[in-house]
């Protein structure tokens, strides 16, 4: 024999069965049988909680740093800043002058040959 369906316990322990309706066959069911006479006294239970719960058991919304921390743990970690440059090597501090005064030449000979082309055109 087969048990009765959760639905049916459910409106059951809502109170919804009428006699003679569809769950008649349902509460002879469960008068017959322990497990769901067990099952139909637990969802019992809960209905009438349910409806006897006020509004102070209800759960409290939770503080506000509990959703900043979840939001934290939500949000992928900024990426960290670059590391600066180690310190400059001899090396390092060669190469860097040789380009500048390779960029400092050519802005010279760049300046010179404006200078030059100026005198040639301008009035
Ligand atoms: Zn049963």
């Amino acid at each position: 024999m087969a048990h009765v369906e959760p639905a049916h316990l459910v409106e059951l322990a809502l109170g919804n069965a009428a006699p003679g309706g569809e769950l008649a066959d349902a509460l002879l069911h469960v008068e017959q049988c322990e497990h769901c006479r067990d099952e139909l006294r637990v969802m019992t239970r809960v209905v009438t909680a349910a409806r006897t719960a006020q509004l102070v058991d209800l759960p409290a919304a939770p503080p506000e740093h509990v959703w900043q921390q979840i939001s934290r743990n939500l949000t992928p970690e900024p990426t960290p800043p670059r590391p600066p440059a180690g310190p400059l090597t001899p090396g390092k501090r060669k190469l860097l002058t040789a380009l500048a005064l390779a960029a400092l030449a050519a802005l010279a000979a760049a300046s010179a040959a404006a200078a030059r082309r100026c005198r040639r055109d301008c009035p």
